[in-house]
């Protein structure tokens, strides 16, 4: 499967109905499977449509594929791989029929070669619903960024081109300013939503090889690789500016929040936890310097970050 893109919220909302359509999609062709062994076999005609030039949208997962389809989906090569099999196997299915219709015997290398589709129909679905729960297993739920499992294996790969002496990379650390206002002023379910529209406006914003992770909570972690210390400070901050003035709409009302920032840089001699823990500390000096800001750790940071 094509790597995601970094921010996956249309593919993860889709993702299940999706393994569900396909599971439906199994089954229906098991059953025309079994109809249509039972058409050879036995006494009988065949349907008019599993004939047509064009059974292979007329099935019921043909009429779904071609018809509404998998919008969000649409271009994922696994989906569309399906297609390919699908109408072969439709057509030698009709193949088959013509014969038996016309009283004549079914030709051995032909069913065989139906066979073959029809198996491969199956894989082919199966193979597409595996990867959509690969891509499930590494993104955050509830917003649809990567989560804390994909942020590991990503940063140990991030690490790895950096020692090979790849360009640094900057680890930010975000952290939305009184978010607990948030869910305590206007229920946990408007918290869910600020998170999607946070997580959403920094993801749309970043370059494609940028990753958003969700750490935990309200906190994110932004890599960016090859990147200076002075252009990612530039660039987020003005992410930072634009998203406080931002209105999020929130069930009747709109909100607008503010994020804190920490960033420190993943060099080849630090390590992921290292460079991680710099962040954070940077972005806890962040909140203690007022919030609504960046800050970037450059080794002497030592503001007081007791709470406030
Ligand atoms: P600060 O500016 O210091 O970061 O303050 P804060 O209120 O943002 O931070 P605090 O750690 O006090 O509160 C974070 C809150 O985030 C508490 C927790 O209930 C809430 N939270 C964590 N995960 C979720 C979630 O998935 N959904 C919602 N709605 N709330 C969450
Ligand atoms: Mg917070
Ligand atoms: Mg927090």
């Amino acid at each position: 499967m094509a790597e995601p893109e970094k921010c996956s919220i249309d593919f993860t909302r889709c993702a299940l109905s999706a393994l569900h359509t396909l599971d439906v999609a199994i089954a229906n062709h098991m059953d025309w499977l079994r109809h249509l062994h039972r058409t050879l076999v036995c006494a009988g005609k065949g349907n008019p449509d599993d004939l047509a030039a064009d059974a292979h949208c007329r099935c019921r997962f043909g009429q779904w594929y071609y018809g509404q389809g998998m919008a969000d989906l649409g271009n994922e090569p696994g989906y569309r791989a399906i297609e390919g099999v699908h109408r072969d196997m439709h057509v030698a299915a009709a193949r088959l029929l013509a014969r038996h219709d016309a009283g004549e015997a079914v030709d051995v290398g032909e069913y065989d070669v139906f066979m073959e589709h029809a198996v491969g129909f199956k894989q082919r679905v199966r193979l597409f619903q595996y990867e959509i729960m690969n891509r499930v297993c590494v993104v955050d739920q509830l917003t649809g960024v990567w989560n804390r499992h994909a942020m590991h294996l990503r940063l140990a790969e991030e690490q790895e081109r950096i020692q090979r002496g790849g360009p640094a990379a900057v680890l930010c650390m975000m952290d939305i300013d009184h978010f607990k206002l948030v869910n305590d002023g206007h229920g946990h379910r408007a918290g869910d939503v600020v998170l999607q529209e946070v997580a959403a406006f920094f993801s749309r914003r970043l370059r494609r090889y940028d990753a958003v992770f969700r750490f935990g909570g309200e906190e994110f972690l932004i890599c960016l690789p090859a990147t200076t210390i002075g252009d990612a400070r530039t660039l987020l901050d003005r992410m930072r500016a634009e998203l406080s003035g931002t209105d999020i709409a929130v069930a009747d009302t709109c909100l607008r929040v503010t994020a804190s920032l920490g960033l420190a840089v993943l060099g080849p001699r630090s390590t992921v936890e290292d460079a991680i823990e710099w962040a954070d500390h940077a972005l806890l000096v962040a909140k203690a310097s007022g919030r609504d800001q960046v800050r970037v750790w450059d080794g002497e940071l030592d503001a007081d970050v007791g709470s406030d």
